[in-house]
């Protein structure tokens, strides 16, 4: 079963689809951390359904909540529609949410992917400044739709800036660290400020807190500060972009908490429905200058997705797992670290909280100009090919595809988290050799 399913699947499915699509693996089975294939393996979910299973897989919390609803003969599609559950969803969602915004939010229902959420917020803000102009980030991820697609880089007729996103490792501006940061920030004003400057006006700024695609790499807090007083200080929405740093994933319940900032506008996916496809825009009342039906769609009122990620949201909270994150990401990090040390090929070993990054380079590059070794793509291919035949999936990003990514569930216990890198060091060392 498992050699003829992967064959038809090749033959009939499309080139465009992404994540994942390179590991030869057909599950049948999951728990927590664990996939089971057809063939009977088991592996441990670095992936996590590319950050979504912020309980691991078929939590039972999650799936008494599912069933919960289904045994009750609560209608499954009602549309827009006021329900029990959708009240309990949002009221779930409202408690987490930084304040002032939780005591000011309204919330709209997108669907269902994150890059619905994205093009509701461009919209949106759009629509309250009555401006056509966006500003994003080199390396940023939003999504696919084509005004995800433009704040992400992809090529479309929306009028985007693209501002320098801070980062130490390959810093634009060669420096890294604060200085770097501060760099980027004077970047921006100037520009913004300039009438010469070329910047259409802007309806908002959109930025991810850590990008996650872009290669796993947190802004600083004092940059995200600057970023928020900036486009304060010009009237200039500030979108963040958490539908990959929410819910916990980063040592903090929303990544913006980090820097303390209160963004205008939030985009939320991935883990707020507890493996099923949700996804909202929350934003200050202010801003809710659309007309009835201004954003309407079908598929917005997925009922055991928000009885899902209710559950989610709620153990998350009580059990403290961003918390959890944080130490045990810290843990990790500290040991891939060590890793480093001793491996001339991993090039920066990066993240927050349970989302990580190691970039692999290659150390024996002649290129004369590169303050940093270049990234080595072939190699980060070669390590996850090399995990997987030891029983670990893990996910590839960044801008030259160079960086092993581990999102692993916020459940991981201290022996998976052992098993995991000892998995990754094994690979690495077959890898590199
Ligand atoms: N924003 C961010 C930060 C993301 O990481 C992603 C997906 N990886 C998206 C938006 C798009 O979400 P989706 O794939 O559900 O459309």
């Amino acid at each position: 079963a498992h050699e003829g399913i992967l064959r038809r699947q090749s033959l009939r499915e499309s080139a465009a689809r992404t994540y994942a699509r390179s590991l030869p693996i057909v599950p049948v089975r999951a728990r927590g951390l664990t996939i089971e294939g057809a063939d009977g393996r088991r592996y441990l979910d670095c992936l996590s359904g590319a950050g979504t299973l912020a309980l691991g897989h078929n939590h039972p919390v999650v799936l008494e909540a599912i069933r919960k609803v289904l045994d009750s003969g609560a209608p499954l599609h009602v549309l827009d529609l006021a329900t029990p559950v959708k009240d309990a969803f949002t009221t779930e969602l409202f408690a987490t949410l930084p304040r002032p915004l939780a005591d000011d939010a309204r919330i709209q229902f997108c669907g269902p992917a994150g890059t619905d959420a994205v093009e509701a917020a461009l919209k949106l803000v759009r629509t309250a400044t009555g401006r056509t102009g966006l500003l994003a980030f080199t390396g940023a991820y939003h999504g696919m739709t084509v005004g995800a697609l433009a704040a992400s880089g992809g090529a479309t007729d929306v009028r985007v800036t693209r501002l320098p996103y801070p980062q130490d490792y390959r810093c634009p501006f060669g420096i890294g660290g604060d200085r770097g940061a501060e760099l980027s920030a004077r970047w921006t004003a100037s520009l913004l400020d300039d009438p010469k400057g070329g910047v259409p006006a802007p309806a908002g700024m959109i930025v991810e807190p850590v990008q996650g695609e872009g290669g796993v790499i947190p802004a600083p807090d004092a940059w995200m500060r600057r970023m928020r007083s900036l486009t304060e200080a010009r009237s200039i929405p500030l979108i963040a972009d958490e539908v990959q740093t929410g819910v916990g994933r980063t040592g903090t319940f929303w990544a913006v908490e980090h820097s303390g900032i209160v963004p205008d506008v939030m985009v939320l996916s991935k883990a707020i429905g507890g493996s099923l496809p949700l996804a909202v825009v929350v934003y200050r009342s202010e801003l809710d200058a659309w007309q009835p039906g201004a954003h309407a769609g079908t598929f917005r009122g997925n009922q055991l997705a928000m009885a899902a990620g209710a559950a989610t949201l709620a153990f998350v909270r009580e059990n403290r797992l961003a918390e959890r994150a944080a130490t045990l990401g810290a843990r990790m990090l500290g040991r891939l670290q060590g890793l480093a040390a001793s491996h001339r090929c991993i090039g920066d070993v990066r993240g927050r909280g349970l989302m990580i990054g190691v970039e692999l380079v290659d150390p024996d590059t002649d290129e004369p100009s590169a303050d940093v070794p270049p990234p080595a793509p072939a190699l980060a291919a070669a390590v996850q090919q090399e995990c997987l035949r030891r029983g670990l999936i893990v996910e590839l990003g960044g801008r030259h595809s160079g960086v092993v990514r581990l999102l692993p569930p916020l459940t991981l216990t201290d022996e998976q988290a052992a098993a995991v890198l000892d998995r990754f060091a094994d690979a690495l060392a077959a890898a590199a050799r």
